[in-house]
């Protein structure tokens, strides 16, 4: 595609960046048949192709409009137009690009920037997040039915983490909102390495926690990379210690740390540290899928759907990986269709986008119940508190139900 950058566009930071992103779409549209948003409403301004043309009139100083933003709004940061796209198009890049510009150009109404800022401020601060959930489930009976299922019920309570005694040893990301969301998930995940011969090192540093996607991803760029170093400084010295991994149990996350390398390139202080990390990020999937599980004896007996969340398939691109995993423990694993779209959960859009996030959760869970599973399985605290908030099949984390077999297995071997 041919771009002629507007002068304001060319001294913006990423300039060049967003030309060759530009340059490199040939408008073929082969990703609109993948685009979710674009197969719910069928306008090709909702659809990938038809944003990269908004975002192309805006950097060449077409004026920014509302319309330009509900459009780039209603995207979900899936990126399943990426893996569609045969030319290699790095969408979710050019995106950030156009959003940041389009927030720089337009005010968001009172109503918009009130409910962005708090979310900002309350989703990254585990304590704040925390006692707020903590409040609204204590008042939730007394709260109005479309509120009331905002809040998530109550999980498993983390069981207790094993010793730091191996010499194997790793990191684990301990994430914003999923302590108070699935306390049990991170220590499933150490509990399992445990058996595996891997110690989780502990880190305690307050600041070190929300790896900055939620708000980078609410168009508070520059706070999300503040939150990326702040990371960096806090792991540094197990990474100079020589921890072998950075374990990352939520795939969003994951997904974001281990782009730190690409948006802080063009930081001299950490550009070379940010690197370091994002080479050392692995899904916990990967860590498991390298190591002998059969001296776990697991026999998993459960049926699972297993959804795999986009931050999974499409950015990490370990689609299958954990299905894998799941069936090398035997637990059976159920037919998803449309296993490449959406849930809706997507960062704060189930918050931002209401209506369009229900749509997509109520065909998720049409296509996940399909094969009547006892029990949803996902990678993603967000996918799994936004498909469970519609009370129908248990959603958990993949390595809580591999953890409860793996217990149950070591229960079993101690009884004989
Ligand atoms: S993003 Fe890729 S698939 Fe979509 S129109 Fe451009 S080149 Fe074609
Ligand atoms: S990221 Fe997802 S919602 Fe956004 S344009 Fe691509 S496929 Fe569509």
């Amino acid at each position: 595609m041919q771009t002629n950058l507007s002068e304001r566009a060319r001294s913006l930071p990423r300039a060049e960046e967003a030309d060759e992103i530009l340059r490199s779409c040939v408008h073929c549209g082969f990703c609109n048949a993948t685009c979710p948003t674009y197969q719910l409403l069928g306008n090709e301004l909702d659809g990938p192709r038809g944003r990269i043309y908004l975002i192309k009139q805006l950097l060449e100083g077409e004026p920014a409009t509302e319309k330009t933003q509900q459009h780039l709004d209603r995207c979900l940061t899936c990126r399943n137009c990426e893996t569609t796209c045969p030319s290699g198009v790095r969408y979710h890049a050019l995106l950030d690009i156009g959003r940041a510009e389009l927030e720089q150009r337009l005010e968001r109404p009172m109503r918009e920037r009130v409910l962005r800022r708090g979310l900002q401020h309350v989703v990254p601060r585990t304590n704040v997040f925390g006692a707020l959930l903590a409040a609204g489930r204590a008042v939730r009976p007394l709260l109005p039915s479309a509120l009331s299922e905002k809040i998530p019920a109550a999980q498993t309570p983390a069981k207790p983490r094993p010793a730091v005694r191996h010499t194997r040893r790793m990191l684990m990301l301990e994430g914003c909102v999923q302590p108070s969301l699935s306390p049990n998930t991170n220590a499933a995940a150490a509990r399992v390495l445990d058996h595996l011969g891997i110690s989780i090192s502990i880190v305690h540093v307050p600041q070190a926690g929300c790896c900055g996607s939620t708000e980078y991803h609410l168009n508070a760029q520059q706070a999300g990379l503040e939150r990326a170093r702040r990371n960096i400084d806090a792991w540094w010295p197990a990474v100079e210690a020589g921890i072998e991994a950075i374990v990352q149990t939520a795939s969003g996350c994951g997904a974001f740390v281990k782009e730190y390398g690409e948006l802080l390139r063009d930081d001299p202080r950490y550009a070379a540290k940010a690197q370091r990390i994002s080479e050392l990020t692995r899904d916990l999937v990967e860590v498991l899928a390298d190591e002998d599980l059969d001296g776990l004896q697991i026999k998993g007996q459960q049926r699972l759907a297993f959804h795999c969340p986009c931050t999974l398939q499409h950015a990490q691109k370990l689609g299958g990986s954990v299905e894998r995993v799941l069936q090398r423990f035997g637990f059976s694993l159920t037919a998803v269709p449309d296993g490449h779209l959406c849930c809706g959960s997507a960062g704060t859009y189930s918050i931002t986008q209401p209506e369009l996030s229900k749509r997509l959760r109520d065909n998720k869970l049409a296509a996940l119940e399909s094969g009547q599973p006892d029990v949803i399985a996902t990678a993603n605290i967000g996918c799994q508190t936004h498909l469970g908030g519609a009370a129908r099949t248990p959603v958990r984390h993949w390595i809580e139900i591999v953890e409860d077999a793996l217990a149950t297995a070591s229960a079993t071997r101690s009884r004989e």
